[in-house]
């Protein structure tokens, strides 16, 4: 995993939110202010501009560029919590060239305890959290019993999406939606599904890399 990598992440979470954008701006129209996507594909923009330097970071001094450049760009409460997601990914990566499944999980788990902290959600509360927790759980679960890569990356999308659905039936109590109350149920979650789609994404991707 270099920056390489993380740039090829880059390009495929932007792929999927590009195919997805008006399906996105509708959901957050229903609950949020119906920018959420529009500032997430700034944000990403912003990471295409600076392709070469991140291509030619190690894997966490890449991550850390990329958390940098989205708060500074993507703006709402999903900025920092997209930084808060990469920057703690990238303090649990130093020096993680090599990386075995155990590794990458805990990474992954350290990233999504950082937006925790920062965004003070857990599950149940219609948020992105709802997709981010599960997913870290089941990736840990399965590093700890030794699942094979390709497995995992299999598996996590999966549960990504597991995840996502189960906003639409809960009430929000962080974020724009939390002033809508029964208003907000029957709706999925904007950032619930955009970080779905962007772990759907980067799982298929890394797992074309390693055939
Ligand atoms: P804003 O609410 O400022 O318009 P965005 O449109 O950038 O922010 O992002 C909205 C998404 O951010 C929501 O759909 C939700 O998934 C996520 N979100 C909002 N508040 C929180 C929070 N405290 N913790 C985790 N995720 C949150
Ligand atoms: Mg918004």
């Amino acid at each position: 995993m270099n920056g390489k990598t993380v740039m090829a992440c880059i390009e495929a979470a932007h792929a999927t939110l590009k195919e997805h954008t008006d399906e996105i701006a509708a959901l957050d129209q229903q609950i949020g202010d119906g920018d959420h996507i529009f500032n997430l594909l700034r944000g990403i923009d912003a990471l295409f501009a600076m392709r070469a330097g991140i291509e030619a970071e190690a894997f966490a001094p890449a991550l850390d560029q990329a958390a940098s450049k989205l708060l500074s760009t993507v703006g709402g409460s999903s900025g920092p919590l997209f930084f808060s997601l990469l920057h703690g990914m990238a303090k649990a990566a130093q020096n993680a060239d090599t990386m075995s499944v155990l590794d990458a999980a805990r990474i992954f788990a350290a990233g999504v305890d950082a937006v925790a902290q920062r965004g003070k959600a857990g599950i149940g509360s219609k948020t992105m959290m709802d997709v981010l927790i599960p997913v870290a759980s089941r990736f840990m679960e399965l590093a700890e019993s030794s699942a094979a890569p390709e497995a995992v990356l299999d598996a996590l999308p999966l549960r990504a999406e597991e995840g996502m659905l189960a906003t639409r039936d809960m009430l929000a109590t962080k974020g724009r939606a939390s002033f809508l109350g029964e208003r907000a149920r029957g709706h999925i979650d904007p950032g619930a599904r955009s970080s779905q789609l962007m772990i759907g994404a980067v799982c298929a991707r890394l797992a074309q890399d390693r055939k």
